[in-house]
């Protein structure tokens, strides 16, 4: 007979030693299942997850179209193993996520029983428990999802009189299936029938079980590999952009996600620090989309008050929230989105994006994934840190190097010049820290009629005026703090953790100590002021440390506008207006 276990029993055993995936598997089943017993075939999977994301169903094509009106079905098929191959006959199974469940499937979880629905459909439960007891009145809260799967064979024919429906009672089961009991009668199907399908269940069950557990074991022994490569790589580098970059990368690559993102939403406007993309996809641009601060309002509240320490968003909900609809404009199908912290401050997510399924992770991808983004707030905080050091031996080192002096001093001066000015602005604009250090200040002055002063007594005293001034302004200035020759007579003076206030006030010490002692040169007293613009650090506006430069700039030109001798400042960008002292 087609339908004895004996004609299955061979691909399954195929499947097993051949390590074929879970999904395969189940695709074979309903496919050799609705051969052997020309039935149109479900089968529902994922139960065991507790949690209604991870159930899927495969089915014939025919089963699948008549149940999907009723239980909607996402609207696309998830992709089969042999990729963008149609189905070449009817028989080959497709999978879906259901987004609700028949109510005998819910009752299969609660009591495993085989039996035929009023519509005819029989239906069997396999299971990776042992023995039932047979009592209706057992404590089911102690079985926790012992359904591995469960099958459901749809026979045409008539309508059953509802009288003749009877329940099948055979919960022997031995592990991993039902046991060939004594058969109750079931319409349209024989006893051997059904003493055959709960002999192929209990090998399916066998096959399934082993294949999902070395699945997961791979998944698992795979996932501990990459924590420790990320904290391998985390700590071979102290580059905050470089660190942002490889917990992209290793997440999404570790995870195989379509695309992994990082977005800072510590500040406004939120932003993309980094982003990795799969390199066998292809995938739309981010960049022509905007992040929305209102569309991750309801993330970040609930990452900030520590309410989550993973997030998984699908985008087709009936009433999607702002975040949901910006993914769906992106294409993306579903999204996890893991908090980072850096020293105990909620900094941002990493998001990693599915666009080709609704992906659904498992408990222990979850952890990792945790656990990666625990390791990463340790490696950024050791950054940030290391930030500051390096700015400290920066600084120790152009006081100690002579060599570094030539590189980096002005010989008229003695200041340090241009280049390491240019060095400093690119240090501070380090597009990972720019966000997370402490907010910093730019001073610019210009002496004022300088032309003058050559003019008057010549070059060589307007030398001289320069040297002492520039000697002024740096003995006025704490060490560590050097002030730089930006250009003929303007410097430049970075402040570095001060907010405005406070270097609107240093600007201020600074002119009163060039205007209050005139400078001696070779012909005696010479009269000079200078003019001063100050600027702070906008991390939300600015895009590098650049943009402080060219505000403090405009302060200087606005000095000069209204009368030289004086310090002039402008606030952030995001609340621009000039500030005089
Ligand atoms: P103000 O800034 O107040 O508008 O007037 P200013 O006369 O200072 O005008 P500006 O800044 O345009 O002129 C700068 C002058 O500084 C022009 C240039 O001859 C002189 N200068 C630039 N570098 C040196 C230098 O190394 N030595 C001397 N002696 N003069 C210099
Ligand atoms: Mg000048
Ligand atoms: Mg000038």
């Amino acid at each position: 007979m087609k339908s004895s276990w004996k004609h299955v029993y061979p691909w399954l055993k195929t499947a097993v030693l051949n390590l074929d995936s879970v999904d395969n598997l189940l695709r074979q089943v309903v496919e050799k299942m609705s051969i052997a017993f020309d039935v149109e075939c479900l089968l529902w999977v994922g139960m065991e997850q507790g949690s209604a994301d991870a159930l899927r169903v495969y089915g014939t094509p025919e089963a699948v179209s008549k149940c999907a009106a009723n239980l909607g079905f996402a609207s696309s098929p998830i992709s089969p193993t042999a990729e963008g191959e149609q189905p070449p006959d009817k028989r080959v199974a497709q999978a879906f996520h259901p987004r609700s469940l028949p109510t005998w499937l819910l009752d299969q979880q609660n009591l495993p029983q085989l039996k035929q629905l009023d519509s005819g459909d029989l239906v069997i439960p396999v299971t990776s428990r042992g023995t039932f007891p047979e009592t209706e009145s057992r404590d089911i809260s102690s079985i926790t999802n012992p359904l591995q799967f469960v099958l459901q064979l749809s026979r045409s024919f008539a309508a059953l009189p509802i009288a003749e429906i009877v329940s099948h009672t055979a919960l022997h089961h031995s592990p991993n299936a039902l046991q060939p009991s004594s058969v109750t009668q079931i319409r349209g199907w024989s006893p051997q029938e059904i003493e055959s399908i709960e002999v192929i269940c209990s090998q399916i069950g066998l096959a399934y079980s082993a294949l999902y557990w070395r699945q997961r074991l791979e998944q698992s022994r795979q996932q501990s590999a990459l924590i420790g490569r990320i904290s391998r790589l985390l700590n071979s580098t102290l580059n905050p952009d470089e660190i942002v970059g490889r917990i992209v990368a290793e997440l999404g690559y570790g995870l195989q996600c379509d695309r992994s993102i990082l977005v800072n939403l510590s500040q406004q406007p939120i932003s993309i620090l980094s982003v990795w993309d799969h390199s066998d996809r292809e995938l739309p641009s981010l960049t022509d989309y905007q992040v929305n601060q209102g569309d991750w309002q309801n993330v970040i509240e609930m990452f900030m008050h520590g309410g989550a320490s993973y997030l998984q968003i699908g985008s087709h909900e009936p009433e999607p929230d702002p975040l949901q609809a910006w993914l769906k404009t992106i294409g993306v199908l579903s999204v996890l989105l893991v908090p980072l912290f850096i020293q105990e401050e909620f900094f941002g997510a990493v998001a990693l994006l599915s666009y080709q399924s609704d992906r659904v992770y498992l408990l222990d991808e979850l952890q990792t994934v945790r656990q990666v983004a625990d390791q990463a707030a340790i490696a950024l905080t050791n950054a940030q840190h290391y930030q500051s050091l390096w700015h400290k031996k920066e600084v120790l080192l152009r006081q100690n190097s002579t060599l570094q002096q030539e590189i980096l001093r002005d010989d008229l001066t003695q200041l340090m010049n241009r280049r390491s000015l240019e060095r400093e602005l690119e240090q501070l604009s380090t597009k990972a820290v720019w966000t997370i250090q402490p907010t910093f200040s730019v001073i610019v002055c210009d002496i004022d009629y300088f032309k003058l002063i050559n003019d008057a007594h010549g070059h060589l005293i307007g030398d001289e005026v320069l040297h002492s001034l520039a000697q002024r302004l740096q003995s006025q200035l704490r060490r560590g703090t050097p002030a730089y020759r930006y250009g003929g007579e303007e410097f430049v003076i970075i402040l570095t953790e001060t907010a405005l206030n406070k270097a609107i006030d240093v600007a201020e010490r600074l002119r009163t100590t060039i205007r209050n002692t005139p400078f001696q040169t070779k012909i005696g007293f010479v009269d000079v002021t200078a003019s001063f613009g100050v600027a702070q650090q906008d991390a939300i506006t600015d895009q590098s440390a650049w943009d402080v430069l060219q505000r403090a700039d405009r302060a200087l030109y606005e000095a000069k506008r209204q009368g030289r001798d004086r310090v002039q400042a402008i606030e952030p960008s995001s609340q621009e207006q000039p500030l005089s002292k």
